[in-house]
């Protein structure tokens, strides 16, 4: 007899991007922000660390839906905070998927959508990408839960948000569009959350807001239904230093446009930098760059490997394969650029 259910039985984990321990790497595989957080955020921590540790945090994080509502102009009660967005897509799928329900999702895209489905119990399908990099017209269909990143990792493509609102008004169940890389690039979902009670829209402060070690993101839906998810999920999911941090760092949006401003330069860079070295680079509205070549690309993620250089290697059956590059400080390109140029 197993002690486990069968689908934790026959899973598979998520597999995550290296995370060394030790100083020394040019860490460029997890799209980590290169640039610290708001100094706001960093004294926030400190006040909170100091006054706030030993009572149990707001269950709702009101101070950071309040901040949120304010610089993203929706309603607090549309706002769900979580234990960074991966807890937001645990949420939903623990809300909306029995056994027999179908979570679709496209392929290449984030590879945790399949993992929760999974973990669940449900039903998993992939669907591919227009050869345009849209998403047909029944996408949704028979799903009684779609997630969508846009942009998508680890392409770095974008689907312009009225197609998804489209999808949809379209659909019969709730379609996530997950905006963990959205602060790079020019649209969002956000104010179509309004239009339509089946979009739903996750977000995340690891990447853009340099909080990735404070574990912290949000969901936005429309209130009746972000009162159901507020019921599912852990009654303390964010921490009371983390929601004091969050809070700071989204209302501060001169460190916010600094950051974003540096990063968007450095991508443009680095596009055009692969491409003279023959990389085939995807136009990127992330803090990441898609590049792929004729020859194989597995030895040279090896070759910067063994340079203390750390780029996320991804192999799809269909699609071949690529390197997801994050764009990290300009110094850190200019070594992995270096280093390209060495073994090519
Ligand atoms: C990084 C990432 C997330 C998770 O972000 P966290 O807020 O750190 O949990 C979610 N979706 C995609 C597509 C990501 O790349």
């Amino acid at each position: 007899m197993s002690y486990f259910r069968p689908n934790i039985e026959a899973l598979s984990g998520y597999v995550p991007g290296e995370q060394p321990q030790t100083s020394g790497f040019v860490k460029l595989n997890t799209n980590e922000n290169p640039y610290p957080p708001s100094p706001k955020a960093l004294e926030a921590i400190r006040r909170a660390a100091s006054e706030r540790l030993r009572l149990y945090p707001d269950p709702v994080a009101t101070a950071f839906r309040n901040a949120a509502s304010e610089a993203l102009g929706v309603p607090a009660d549309w706002i769900v905070a979580c234990n960074g967005s991966d807890d937001a897509l645990t949420i939903l799928t623990r809300a909306c998927l029995s056994s027999d329900d179908l979570l679709v999702a496209p392929t290449p895209s984030y590879g945790l959508y399949r993992v929760l489905a999974d973990i669940q119990g449900c039903r998993f399908e992939q669907r591919d990408w227009t050869p345009g990099g849209g998403l047909s017209e029944d996408f949704c269909r028979g799903a009684k839960l779609a997630m969508v990143p846009n942009p998508n990792s680890p392409t770095g493509t974008m689907v312009r948000p009225e197609e998804l609102l489209e999808l949809a008004r379209r659909s019969e169940g709730l379609l996530v569009v997950d905006e963990a890389y959205v602060d790079f690039a020019d649209r969002s979902c956000v104010p179509l959350v309004a239009e339509c009670e089946r979009l739903v829209v996750t977000r995340s402060l690891s990447k853009s807001y340099a909080l990735a070690g404070a574990r912290f993101g949000f969901l936005v839906a429309q209130p009746h239904l972000a009162a159901t998810f507020l019921k599912v999920k852990d009654s303390y999911n964010t921490d009371a230093v983390s929601i004091a941090a969050a809070a700071a760092a989204i209302l501060d949006r001169e460190h916010f446009e600094a950051t974003r401003a540096k990063i968007l330069a450095t991508r443009r860079r680095l596009e055009g930098a692969l491409a003279d070295l023959g990389f085939d680079v995807t136009p990127s509205h992330a803090n990441f760059v898609w590049a792929r070549r004729k020859t194989p690309l597995e030895p040279v993620y090896r070759g910067l490997k063994d340079r203390n250089i750390l780029v996320r290697y991804f192999r799809y059956e269909r699609h071949g394969e690529g390197l997801r590059i994050s764009v990290g400080t300009d110094s850190e390109i200019d070594q992995l650029l270096a280093a390209l140029r060495e073994m090519l």
